[in-house]
């Protein structure tokens, strides 16, 4: 079996974005019978020479807040469960919220290797803002943009190094 890396994070920072550059045009293949907060997407892709398997998290998710907050907490137990590495992925646009600080509690309650995925660093001023993100108490952090491709390689160097 292929090493598994799952996308965590809130709604709207671009995870499903990031999860299709990464897939780019191989096809994913969308386990949803568990219901509309298991939605997940998963595909194969690989980076200097190794294969592994990437998880979209996500899919539909209620907008009252403790709702969202119970469907957020499922994806992320899951992912922990079937995932060798976390790819958290956060807003630069946004800076941090209270949805990402409570993500980044449950991920610091437990062993696997994490790291901080700022996305929509588009520009210098954004990549610059992503060190904030330091505060969520995690050593591995890339800011990239998963529009234009900004800091992928360098992310992808370091997930193949950590798997
Ligand atoms: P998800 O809910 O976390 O899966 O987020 P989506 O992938 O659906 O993206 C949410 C919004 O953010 C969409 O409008 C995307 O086009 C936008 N987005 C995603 N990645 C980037 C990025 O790198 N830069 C910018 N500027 N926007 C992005
Ligand atoms: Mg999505």
């Amino acid at each position: 079996m292929l090493p598994v890396v799952s996308i965590v994070g809130r709604p709207n920072v671009g995870k499903s974005t990031f999860f299709n550059r990464l897939i780019g045009r191989r096809k994913a293949i969308v386990h949803d019978e568990y219901g509309v907060t298991r939605d997940r997407h998963y595909g194969e892709t690989f980076w200097n020479g190794r294969d592994f398997t990437v998880i979209d998290t996500g899919g539909y998710l209620p907008n009252e807040m403790n709702v969202m907050i119970q469907g957020i907490r499922e994806q992320v137990h899951i992912a922990l469960e079937e995932s060798d590495l976390i790819l958290f992925v956060v807003d630069t646009k946004d800076g941090i919220n209270t949805l990402d600080k409570s993500v980044a509690e449950l991920l610091r309650q437990q062993e696997k290797p994490v790291i901080v995925v700022p996305n929509k660093a588009d520009n210098e001023e954004r990549r610059f803002n992503a060190t904030e993100f330091y505060e969520l108490g995690f050593e591995h952090l890339f800011p990239v943009s998963s529009i234009n491709g900004t800091g992928t390689g360098d992310l992808l160097d370091k997930v193949v190094e950590m798997l």
